[in-house]
This record gives C-alpha cells, structure tokens and sequence, in this order.
C-alpha cells in the first residue's frame, strides 16, 4: 500500500521475507476516517513461525557480540535518520499525531534508541568484584527470543524504545505493532534490513491484540516479554507470563498528578500544563490530574486558560497544529463517555467538555472542576485531552492526594523551593518525578512505572538488566596460579 507518497509493505516481515495471512484487517486514518489499506492479521500460526526464525537466529546473533552487532545497529539507526521525513508523515497518517513533533523529536529519538543501546552494551563490562576467596565476573549473556509488543500512541518510537537494546543485549525479536497504528513497525522491517539486520532476528509479526498478541506472549520458547499499553492488557499478559514463567518488563497506563505551587514560575507551569493537550492527551506519561495551590488558582487558571486557546486543534499534518485527532471512533466514544458520567457526577468544565467542529475524531481540550477524589475522571486514565483541576492549600494535603490513584507513572512539580521539590519528589510513590519541567529523559535514566503503572525499568543498565541473563562468573582466586588463596 502506498501512504504518504511511501510504500508499505502490509505483510508480516518473518524470516528476512515478507509473509502474507488468508485474513486481513483495515487500517484508517485518524485525520479524516481514511482507510489506508488492509494489513495482515496473524494469529498463532504467523507467531509460531516469526518465534522458530527467532529461535534459529539467535545463536549466531548473540555469538557475534556487542562489537559484532555494534556496526549493524548504527546502520540501522542511519537508516531511520534518513527516512525520517517518510517515517514522520506515515506515522502521523497512522495514528494522528503531529507531524511536526514527529519529524523534529520522536524519529530522531528512534534512530537514537537504537544508536544508543548499540554503545552502551560495548561498555558493559562491570569491574570485578574482590570477595574474601572468589572474584566474581559479571556478564551480561543474551537471553534468547524478546515478545515486544507496543501501543498505537507512539509505535515507532516504543518500537525502538524495544528492539535497540533487546537487539543490542544479543536477542533476537518478535515485534507485534499495534493494530490501530501498524505501519511505520513495516517500514522498521525494510531498515533494518538494508542495514544488514540477518533473517530472522527481528520480525514483525501484524494482528489483533488478543489474537496475534496473545499468541506471541504466551509463546513457550518466548524468553523475555516487553510490553507497552494498558494496565488492563498488561494483567492479561502477566497472567500468561507468570504461568510460563516468563520475566516481564511493562510500561502500562498513568494518571499523573501536576502540582503548582505559589512560589512556582507561573508562566512556564501554565505552559506546561496546556502541554499535556498535545497529541490530543494521547500520552501515557500526562500529568492529568492539575493540583494548584488555593491562593493562586484563580490566576493561574486564567494563565492556563490563555496558553491552551493558543494551541490549535486540527490536521496534525500541518506544523502549526498542536493538538489532533482522537485515535479511533472507539477511542473518541470512550473519552466522551468519561467526560459525560463526570459531567453527570457534578464536574464543571472550566473549559471544553466535548467534541471539537474540526473533525469527527477531534475533541475539544478540557479542564473538569468541582471533581472529587473518588471519582472515575480523577481515578481512571481517560487518555485524551481531558484535565482535572483540583486546589490544596497546603504540602501535606498536595502530597496526599498526588499519590492517592492506583497509578505512580510520573509526577511533575512546579516550585521555586527546592527544599520542597526533593521532599515532594522522595514522598511520590512514581517513577520519574519532573521538578520544573517534563517529558525530558535522558536514555540512560531508568523508566518505568510503580504501583500499576508498571513493573520493572528499562533505560540504560536497567534495559541490559531485562533483556539479558545476568550472569556471575566467579572465580577462586589464585586457581590459575597467578594470585594467592586467601
Ligand atoms: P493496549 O493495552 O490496548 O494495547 C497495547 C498493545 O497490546 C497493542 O499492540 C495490542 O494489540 C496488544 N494487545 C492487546 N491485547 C493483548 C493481549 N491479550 N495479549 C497480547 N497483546 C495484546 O493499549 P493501547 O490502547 O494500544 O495503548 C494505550 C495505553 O498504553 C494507555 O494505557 C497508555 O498509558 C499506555 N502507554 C504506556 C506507556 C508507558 O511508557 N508507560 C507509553 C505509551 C502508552
């Protein structure tokens, strides 16, 4: 199929070759409801064939070591870097999200996941450790094959968020792309095998979550499962993983809290709060929920209210647009519904509170009052442009009701007192606390989510420490003549 002025192949990729299925599914586009074209859609069969090609593969890519592998990866990464205009604009046919963020941030950030993984296993060689009669060597061992699945907000980049460091540990990969957004996982196939990538050790299998999805996960010679999406999704896997006894790495759903204090610089806090309607809120680290101090709100609202009427809604594929389309019908009828059963449980819309004229997927930015703790719309992740504003008037309470969902992904803190955001940041039950800023994460930082947010980190060390057995080597010492036994 042809998208964007660029062909994508709709086939699985298994094997170095492309792989059709007797059944197919339709993909549209979130910008007008658009069908793109149909893609594969696997099942346990595709998977069983994408996971043997893994199986067989994996010896001579984990043999060939992180300086083997190394030259490939770059390759790989030079190769998205120079079909990163193509990769931007399939992307945002696929999913609706901005066109410009794409070609400036998210593609550059993949070619970056892979590039940087690549380096970073060349120089994970831990200095032994001196004990009393052993030294004990610890190595970083390839564990086998990787299941990665990944959600349709931002497919290409989670891809590769996946597929560099699990390929760069020495696994080989089974790459199962979103079925709302599948398209750029293809066009990751084509690159990876211009740039040398042997047969087999990535694949990409296409398909229906529960279908292809839940074959891939509960594979039994699947050695390791990374996947991102909901926390819902996210039981359903680790349910089939603890019964295979498969170590898992999730990345699930948030509800992040964003707290404003009075000492805070308002201006740039307002901004970053009208962020979190960017890509239509389709993001999972969000803060969602605004928590503002009493004194200030009524100031800071206005400041809010003015950033976010800046930001406009529309096509994602022209740059000026900052906020875009709802994923699918389903998706848009989901974040109306959590809006409506607010609205009808004494919430007020300061701001916005249903669809936007632009388009059928398009939804109006919206900031929900008169919200209780209890309530679904402060509890539950809506994953839309949908905010709820909540005041304290003082630490304790902000601290109190910061941690108070089932969720612990991210917070953000707007302080001058620095005192004040370390002993905020210590409280948190989340995995990454912003203090005066967001979404900025160096690779080699750990990620991940606490609480149902996620298990497990990945990011620099801590990706190795998934996608690898760790493995000690210890040795007596003096064993080899060459020290003394103590
Ligand atoms: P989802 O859980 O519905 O789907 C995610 C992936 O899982 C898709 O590829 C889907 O096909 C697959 N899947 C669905 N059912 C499956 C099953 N039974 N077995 C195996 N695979 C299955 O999530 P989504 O709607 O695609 O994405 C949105 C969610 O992802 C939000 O909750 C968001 O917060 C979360 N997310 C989290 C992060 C993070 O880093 N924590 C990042 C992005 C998105």
């Amino acid at each position: 199929m042809e998208v964007a002025g660029v062909e994508v192949a709709p086939e699985h990729w298994i094997d170095g070759r492309r792989v059709g299925s007797p059944r197919t599914f339709p993909v549209r586009s979130p910008i007008d409801g658009r069908v793109l074209g149909e893609v594969a859609a696997g099942g346990p069969e595709e998977v069983a064939e994408a996971v043997a090609a893994a199986r067989a593969a994996f010896s001579a890519w984990a043999a060939l070591g992180p300086e083997g592998r190394a030259p490939i990866l770059r390759r790989f990464a030079a190769g998205i870097r120079d079909r990163s205009e193509e990769l931007a604009a399939v992307e945002t046919e696929d999913n609706g999200s901005l066109a410009l963020g794409n070609r400036k941030n998210i593609i550059p950030r993949s070619a970056r996941n892979i590039e940087f993984f690549a380096e970073w296993a060349l120089e994970l060689r831990p200095d032994p450790i001196a004990g009393r009669t052993v030294d004990d060597h610890v190595r970083y061992a390839p564990a086998g094959v990787a299941a990665l699945v990944v959600p349709w907000n931002a497919p290409f980049m989670l891809g590769t968020w996946k597929v560099g460091p699990a390929l760069a540990a020495g696994d080989t990969v089974v790459l199962k792309p979103p079925e709302w957004a599948p398209l750029t996982s293809s066009l990751m196939a084509d690159i990876a095998a211009e740039a040398g990538v042997p047969p087999g050790v990535l694949n990409v299998v296409q398909g229906i979550g529960e279908e292809a999805g839940a074959a891939l996960v509960a594979h039994p010679e699947v050695a390791r499962i990374s996947f991102t999406g909901s926390t819902e999704t996210g039981r359903f896997i680790g349910e089939v993983a603890g019964r295979n006894l498969v170590p898992v790495s999730f990345e699930l759903g948030g509800k992040s809290p964003f707290l404003v204090f009075a000492d805070a610089d308002l201006a740039a806090a307002a901004r970053t709060v009208a962020r979190q309607y960017i890509n239509a809120g389709q993001v999972c680290l969000a803060g969602t929920r605004i928590l503002v101090e009493a004194p200030i709100a009524e100031r800071f609202l206005a400041m809010v209210r003015a950033e976010t009427e800046a930001l406009p809604v529309g096509d994602p594929r022209d740059p000026a647009t900052r906020i875009g389309p709802l994923i699918t019908p389903e998706h848009f009828a989901r974040v109306h519904g959590f809006v409506e059963r607010a609205l009808a449980d004494g919430a007020v819309p300061l701001f916005g509170g249903g669809p936007h004229p632009f388009g059928e997927l398009y939804y109006r930015p919206t900031l929900l009052d008169g919200v209780r703790q209890d309530m679904e719309i402060v509890q539950n992740e809506v994953f839309g442009p949908v905010l709820t504003w909540q005041t304290f008037s003082e630490e304790a309470e902000a601290v109190a009701l910061a941690d108070d969902t089932r969720y612990g992904l991210a917070a953000m803190v707007y302080t001058r007192d620095e005192r004040r955001a370390v002993r905020i940041a210590e409280r948190l039950q989340v995995g990454t606390v912003w203090v005066n800023c967001f979404f900025v994460r160096d690779l080699e930082a750990p990620f991940g989510g606490a609480r149902r947010s996620g298990i497990g980190r990945e990011g620099g060390t801590w990706s190795f420490d998934f996608f690898c057995d760790v493995k000690n080597v210890a040795i007596r010492r003096g064993s080899f003549g060459n020290g003394s036994d103590r």
